[in-house]
């Protein structure tokens, strides 16, 4: 294998595992997450995740046969399609942008990923146009990019560039606490959004966390090779 174990070519399957590890932590968070929307929106943000990541993970089986692109492309379709409300169409059309970006590749690799990742954002801001501060998914996301990249300019792996992640994922996820929303459906709410925590910016996390767990058990699967 070329490169240094942690910088290991990523395949579809890769791609298969961080889904259903993120499939996993929505389902243990299903109902914290509507928690979290019962205060500011309507009860509905755990229950919407589980049902299109669940019917994303049957609509993709296994990965034999699909580029990594494609799988993120399918889920990412599979989401759209069965979750209603401002999160699928986010959520899925990142995923979906960030297949389309990874395009028909076999491998790819972290400098791949951050690329496809920023077309997911960029399609996030695209059609629900929040900025940071806004209370969104996108106080999660947004550092999170920034800090993967600033972990694998300093040359950092994957597992350590997608912990780096998660932990800023985390901090914004956090940072909405305070926040007025000025997007979405808790922005009805005006002042009374304020002090709770946001459940896009909460799943969006997840997302991170998922990337660093697969991360990290693949490169301990590369590690074990003589
Ligand atoms: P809905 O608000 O339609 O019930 P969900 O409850 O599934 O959908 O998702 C709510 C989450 O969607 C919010 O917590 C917020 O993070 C995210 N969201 C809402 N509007 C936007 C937007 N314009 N841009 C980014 N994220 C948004
Ligand atoms: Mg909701």
């Amino acid at each position: 294998m070329a490169g240094r174990d942690g910088d290991a070519p990523l395949d579809a399957a890769f791609v298969l595992e961080w889904i259903r590890e993120l499939a996993g932590q929505i389902r243990e968070q299903r109902d914290y997450l509507t928690q979290l929307d019962a205060a500011i929106g309507d009860a509905d943000h755990g229950i919407n995740m589980d049902r299109g990541f669940t019917e994303a993970i049957s609509a993709v089986p296994h990965a034999e046969g699909r580029s990594p692109g494609d799988v993120l492309q399918a889920v990412g379709r599979t989401i759209i399609n069965t979750v209603g409300g401002a999160a699928g169409p986010l959520f899925g059309g990142g995923l979906r942008s960030a297949g389309k970006r990874l395009g028909e590749q076999a491998y790819f690799d972290a400098e791949d990923l951050l690329a496809a990742m920023r077309a997911g954002l960029e399609s996030i801001q695209g059609l629900g146009a929040a900025a940071v501060g806004d209370k969104t998914i996108v106080d999660a996301y947004v550092p999170a990019l920034e800090a993967f990249e600033r972990e694998l300019r300093a040359g950092g792996d994957l597992a350590s560039a997608a912990a780096r992640a998660r932990e800023a994922a985390e901090e914004g996820m956090r940072s909405t606490i305070p926040l007025q929303a000025r997007k979405g459906r808790a922005s009805y709410l005006g002042p009374r959004s304020v002090g709770h925590q946001d459940p896009g910016a909460t799943s969006t996390a997840l997302l991170f966390a998922a990337l660093e767990r697969t991360a990290r058990a693949r490169l301990a699967v590369t590690e074990e090779r003589p």
